[in-house]
């Protein structure tokens, strides 16, 4: 763990502008526009980053283009993909303290959670395809004697990633890692507040031997890099994490483009259900607490709708309001902090919006609903319940992602699953009870791509993540994830 004399040192590192990283170069962007990078700790600037034009998303697609096409990478053995891989993955193990502390910085993130979640968590994600990519086998099909039916899984060829601000290093990991195993190549836009890791990764795959072109980045805004990577005729892939408007702006680029495949990874509304039976509900307080209030909230997972059986309600809020308010919310990069800042103030005003909606309708803010340490310059905001919400309230029915809580009671089994639904998302869900046939029957009914039982998030790599209805399609995460990157190819030989 990273002791406080270290991250002080980091904390006030020098960090030079970042560029994009484009054909195995460190690339200003085109028309020489530079943006500064705010730091939500304090609402200061503390280096730049090349702000792209589409010109720099058409040469980074371009370089990715003949690198898929030549050959370069995708016809080495997979072994030899795999020795890359690793070795990458170790450089960014030994510079995993750098690569935490400057995210923190960056996005807001406390720093206990992110190295692990971050530099750590892209570590293992790297080493978990770079070793499955040479076990990964094609197929024989069961055909009549006189004909041989071989089913090939071949690199689908330029992928364009888009990440999301929180976790930029994971969820980019588990694009790039699954991707770049498979043998595709590919152009990656970080989110605008959240590039410099990214851009670091990238210099250092090209450090760990990854032939140029193999992995670019383009920084800058999502409405000119991000769109001229989804218009794009030489994009056969576009996987996507962030939010449902623009995940439906991918599918249109795409339907009016050369109709590359769309894979979205997008918001919930997710329903964390505790029943009266709870194994331990102590346990469900502090889980249901750390799982909406840590990382402020900005978790696509969150567990932002807390369903909470009418006897045990009162009692309930209360430990959780106490807990709540004993967490400490600041400084990211003091280790003692159990919940950071909020990304950036545009998204600060908006959490704040939907608490004063909430509160003008009636709904009663228990705790929180307030910017807090306003005269440090940085965006933090304290954590927020709001009790009495109706399953059909804004509150109930959008992603907020901060730290605001909607509590809803319930009576019934059949009532719980009824609100649990109730949204158009479909991403995470917890049901804590002890009663195993009611676990099982939960599972069964919710709509949603992961449901915890009596515990909230923690899911690990080896399982699959993604959302239901309109939370997305295709998945991150698992062996399952090479799906999005593998194409089956059949040869059908008369022999
Ligand atoms: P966002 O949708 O605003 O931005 C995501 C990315 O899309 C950024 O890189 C942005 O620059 C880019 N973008 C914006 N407009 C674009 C356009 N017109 N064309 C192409 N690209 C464009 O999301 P955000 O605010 O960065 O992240 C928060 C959202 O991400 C939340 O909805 C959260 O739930 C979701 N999320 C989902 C998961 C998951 O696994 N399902 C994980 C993390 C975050």
């Amino acid at each position: 763990m990273l002791d406080q004399d270290r991250i002080e040192t980091l904390r006030n590192a020098d960090v030079p502008p970042a560029l994009h990283v484009i054909d195995g170069h460190r690339v200003a962007a085109s028309d020489g526009a530079a943006e500064p990078v705010i730091s939500p700790i304090d609402g200061k600037s503390f280096t730049t980053m090349a702000w792209g034009t589409a010109e720099d998303a058409e040469a980074a697609i371009a370089a990715a283009r003949r690198a898929f096409d030549d050959g370069r990478w995708s016809d080495l053995p997979p072994a030899r993909r795999k020795a890359v891989l690793l070795k990458w993955a170790d450089l960014i193990e030994a510079e995993a303290e750098e690569l935490a502390v400057l995210g923190v910085r960056n996005n807001g993130t406390e720093i206990g959670m992110a190295l692990k979640a971050e530099p750590l968590s892209a570590v293992a994600t790297i080493r978990y395809y770079a070793e499955a990519i040479d076990k990964l086998y094609g197929e024989i099909a069961p055909t009549a004697p006189d004909v041989l039916g071989l089913v090939h899984r071949e690199p689908v060829g330029v992928v364009a990633a888009i990440v999301p601000w929180n976790f930029p290093l994971m969820i980019g990991a588990w694009k790039l890692a699954p991707a770049l195993a498979a043998g595709n190549t590919v152009v990656l836009k970080p989110a605008e507040t959240a590039s410099l890791t990214l851009v670091r990764i990238a210099e250092l795959a090209l450090e760990a031997g990854m032939p140029a072109g193999v992995l670019n980045v383009v920084t800058g805004s999502g409405r000119v890099v991000g769109e001229a990577m989804g218009l794009s005729m030489d994009v056969d892939v576009l996987v996507f994490t962030g939010s449902g408007p623009v995940g439906r702006r991918l599918l249109e680029y795409s339907a009016r483009s050369n109709l590359k495949r769309v894979y979205l990874e997008l918001g919930g509304k997710s329903p964390n259900i505790v029943f009266a039976d709870a194994p331990d509900l102590k346990e469900a307080v502090k889980t249901s607490a750390n799982g909406i209030f840590r990382n402020a909230g900005q978790v696509c997972v969150a567990g932002s709708r807390l369903l909470v059986q009418r006897s045990i309600h009162d009692q309930f809020v209360e430990e959780l309001a106490a807990y709540a308010q004993s967490m400490t919310v600041g400084d990211p990069l003091d280790p003692a902090t159990s919940a950071g800042a909020v990304n950036s103030l545009s998204q600060l005003e908006q959490n704040l919006r939907f608490v004063e909606e909430a509160r003008a309708g009636g709904r009663k803010v228990r705790i929180g609903g307030q910017r807090i340490l306003e005269d440090t310059g940085g965006y933090y905001m304290a954590p927020t319940i709001v009790t009495g919400v109706e399953p059909g309230d804004r509150l109930a029915q959008n992603e907020v992602f901060g730290p605001v809580l909607a509590v809803i009671p319930f009576d019934t089994e059949e009532e719980a699953v009824a609100i649990a639904n109730g949204t158009e998302f479909g991403l995470a869900a917890a049901v804590w009870t002890a009663d195993l046939s009611r676990a099982h029957r939960m599972v069964r009914k919710i709509k949603a791509g992961v449901v915890h039982v009596n515990t909230y998030g923690g899911a690990d790599l080896t399982v699959p993540l993604g959302g239901h209805k309109q939370s997305g399609n295709g998945h991150d995460k698992s062996l399952h994830a090479f799906d999005k990157y593998l194409d089956l190819k059949t040869a059908w030989i008369k022999l």
